[in-house]
This record gives structure tokens, sequence and C-alpha cells, in this order.
């Protein structure tokens, strides 16, 4: 049995590794060396394209949990990291250079990995991971875009900040739709005309995140809210922040401006900040959404971006094993399901490589539950969400406890948990 994975990427490099030790066959694919990215500078595999950190390392927070399960589960791209970090206080900092020399090293020179200098431009009908990650070449992705229908794959990211819906004040924000039609979804932060005043002034008063040149053109149809703000100080009240239709129950008035949030997950744990996509850096949108009433103590669960992204209408097309549901034989991995970032994407390429190595060895494909970082983002990428985007990892899709705990126990309790499940998961595959 043969696997084809397209990417030698973090997702395509730890899928192969994941199954090449289950004796299986890889044709791995990589067209770095004859067409480049507009990203990567090196032939090398599973590149970081920009920071040299894999943040966290603290299981009390998400990425750091979802590091230590890929830990528990022998993954190559976190043996490779942890054996070239450098010091970096609680973060996981690599060695770039080194950390990719490193997996490239083992995986062409694994017996069972055949290596391909080439671009992928369509699929036949070998078993296939799709792992070409947010700079998918321009003719796979037009392929793509047609083998999975018109409307499943988008070529950037657009995300408003999105924040953890238990710490929203609701005494000052209020449950309403606009005009009070249908049934109450969205948060309300009222501001007043003083409030709205010193929001506006810090806003355009902000840093922003440079756009890298290839990404100038694909922001021209989407204004972020900063660029908003600019055209002048009212344009926000008759756009995003417009308050018609939302009067506050407590006054009965209507506020002078409302920053509205919508439910971002079915089980409406996170929320984004409508109107709010933003190429802001993380410390200015922190301080603006912290002045926002009701949001002075808000829990950001991701921040606003901007990028090149290209990835697929996931939960249209995939179930939570990342496989394509029209077509068994087909599984995608890393940034291109709408996972967000080097772990994230890692840990989507080892659960599609062990899962697909156990299919073809006759095994049973094992769930993991929502209770692990993994399974939490498996799940996030296949449960139904007609406003699909890519997500980080974050105690907000992770399953909460049962009982009720502060904070830091609560995510001590969380994190022993999943690890728990983990080993179990562990002792299955090596039974
Ligand atoms: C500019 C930029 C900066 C980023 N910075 C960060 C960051 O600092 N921190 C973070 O956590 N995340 C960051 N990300 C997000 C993301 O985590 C990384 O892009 C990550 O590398 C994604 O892993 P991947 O395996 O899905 O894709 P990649 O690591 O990009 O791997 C995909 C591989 O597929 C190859 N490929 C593409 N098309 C084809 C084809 N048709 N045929 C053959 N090969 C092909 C590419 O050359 C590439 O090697 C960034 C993304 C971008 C675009």
């Amino acid at each position: 049995m043969r696997v084809k994975v397209i990417g030698a990427g973090l997702a395509g490099s730890e899928a192969t590794y994941q199954l090449v030790k289950q004796g299986i066959k890889v044709d791995l694919y990589e067209m770095r060396g004859v067409k480049n990215t507009e990203a990567h500078e090196t032939t090398n595999f599973s590149e970081l394209v920009c920071s040299n950190s894999l943040r966290s390392n603290d299981i009390t927070n998400a990425v750091g949990l979802l590091k230590e399960e890929l830990r528990e589960l022998d993954s190559l791209i976190m043996k490779s990291a942890d054996k070239n970090q450098i010091e970096a206080g609680t973060a996981l900092a690599v060695d770039r250079n080194q950390f990719s020399l490193d997996i490239t090293n083992y995986l062409k020179n694994h017996p069972l990995v055949t290596f391909h200098n080439e671009e992928v431009v369509t699929l036949d009908d070998s078993y296939t991971i799709i792992a070409t990650g947010p700079l998918t070449s321009e003719e796979f992705s037009l392929y793509l875009k047609k083998y999975l229908n018109q409307d499943d794959l988008y070529f950037f990211d657009a995300v408003a900040p999105i924040v953890l819906e238990s710490s929203i004040d609701k005494s000052k924000a209020y449950l309403k739709n606009r005009y009070d039609k249908g049934e109450a979804s969205y948060y309300n932060c009222p501001l007043t005309e003083e409030e709205y005043d010193v929001f506006y002034q810090t806003l355009i008063e902000a840093e922003k995140v440079k756009p890298k040149d290839f990404e100038r053109k694909v922001f021209e149809a989407c204004v972020p809210i900063e660029d908003l703000a600019a055209r002048g100080k009212e344009t926000l009240l008759f756009g995003p922040l417009k308050p018609v239709g939302l009067e506050d129950p407590k006054t009965g008035q209507m506020p002078y401006a409302v920053v509205q949030l919508r439910p971002d997950d079915a089980s409406k744990s996170l929320y984004n900040l409508v109107g709010f996509q933003t190429s802001l850096k993380f410390g200015e949108q922190k301080k603006i959404i912290n002045l926002i009433p009701g949001l002075e103590k808000a829990e950001i669960m991701r921040y606003g971006v901007m990028h090149r992204n290209t990835y697929i209408n996931s939960p249209k097309v995939l179930n939570s094993f990342y496989q394509l549901k029209s077509n068994p034989k087909v599984f995608f991995a890393g940034q291109i399901t709408g996972v967000e970032g080097y772990v994230e994407s890692t840990a989507s390429g080892l659960l599609v490589g062990l899962n697909l190595g156990r299919l073809l060895n006759g095994k049973e494909m094992i769930k993991f539950s929502r209770k692990t970082a993994l399974g939490a983002l498996a799940s996030y990428i296949a449960i139904p969400n007609s406003n699909f985007q890519p997500m980080n990892i974050n105690f907000g899709i992770i399953d909460d406890l049962e009982r009720r705990a502060k904070k830091a126990e609560k995510r001590e309790l969380i994190a022993e948990r999943s690890l728990s499940e983990i080993r179990k998961i562990k002792e299955k595959i090596n039974d």
C-alpha cells in the first residue's frame, strides 16, 4: 500500500512520519526547488515561514497542551523542536534551520519514503493527503476549487477577533438582534458618546501589521475596521457600530454606538466582534477591545488577522478524521483545513497520518474526543458552521469541565483529563 502526501510542510512531514512508522510507503511531493511560494526561503521540509516560536510550553495554555499531546503520540515535529530548542522563557522557540534540516534528513533518508521534487496539479486514484498549506500553488488551488465545487475554497483570511463567552460582562452587554428579529443571538456592547470618542481615538492611532507585497492585492475587497475609521469619525456609526434597532433594555434608549458580538461556534462558547476584521498589532487589538463596555475583561481566544491563506470550507466537505466525505481515499491536513498555526497544522498531520495508516492496515480509525486539544481541533473543522473561519487551538473549543472551578485549577484539570485520554489512545496504538 502506498500513500501520496502532497506538501512537505509541517502537516505533510508529520503525516509522512506517522505513516512510515506503521510500515506504509509514502510518495512525498514538494514543489519548492522547482517552484517557490511567496514566503518560504529554503527547500527544507517543515520550514517555519515567519516566527521561530511554537508558542507556550505550559500545559495550562491550550497550545502548550496540544504540544504535550503531540509529544505523547511521538510527533516528529515535536521531537525536532525539543531537540533544537533555544532559550525563550516559557515559549518553545527553535533554531529554525536545524529544526527543518533534522526533519528533512530523517524523511529523505527513510527507506519507505520516495521524494518527488515537483508541483502536483491534479489528483489521481491514490490514497492521498493534501497538505499544501496556506500558500498552495495557484494551479493546484484552481484544480481544488473545481474538484470541491467553486465555493469551497478561500484565498485569504479577514478575521475579526474572537472572545470567550464567559468573559463577557453581562451586566453591561445585552442579548438582542437588530429590531428584535428572530431569537436573540447577538451580544451588544453599548457605548456612550464619550466612550466612543476614546475608542475611536485609540483605534485611529493604533499600530498596524504591514502586509507583505503579495498580500496587498487580496485585501482590496475587504476593508479593515481601522481603515473604515480613518474615513471619518461618523463612518463606523453607520457601519459596524450602527446602534439603530439595538435599544438597551436597561434604559430603553438607543446607545450612541453598539459593538455587536456574534456566536462563533455551535456551543456558543466563543463570540466574534462583528465587522472588526483588522490588521492591527495584537497588543493594540487587546487595548481597543478592553475599552468596549462589557469587554473590559474579555479573554481574546483569537486575534484578528488579514493575510493570504488558502483554506477549504472543511465543515462542508470533511469529516472529523479530516477525510473527504465525497472520496474517502482523500484526506486534507494542515492549514488548508482551517486549523491555524504551526502546532495546529502539525496536529492535524499527526491525526491524519495515524488514522490513514490504521485504515490501510485494516484497523479502525481513532476518534479523539473534544476533551483533548487534538480532538477539539478535528471537531472544529467538521462541525457545521455557516461562518467557518480558521482557528487556533484555544480552551473555548475544548469541552468544558463538568464541574465549576477557578480558572487556573480548571485548566490544569482539563489538561490532566486530556492527557489521560491521550495515554489510553497511546496504549491502543501500541497494542
Ligand atoms: C506568511 C505566513 C506567516 C505565518 N506565520 C506564522 C507564525 O509565525 N506562527 C504560526 O504558528 N503560524 C504561522 N503561519 C501559519 C501556518 O501555521 C504556517 O503557514 C504553517 O507552515 C502551515 O503548515 P502546513 O503544513 O499546513 O503548510 P506549509 O508548512 O506551508 O507546507 C505546505 C507545503 O506544500 C508545498 N506546496 C504547495 N503547493 C504545492 C503543490 N501544488 N505541489 C507540491 N507542493 C506544494 C509548499 O511549498 C509547502 O512546503 C504563517 C503563514 C503564512 C502564510
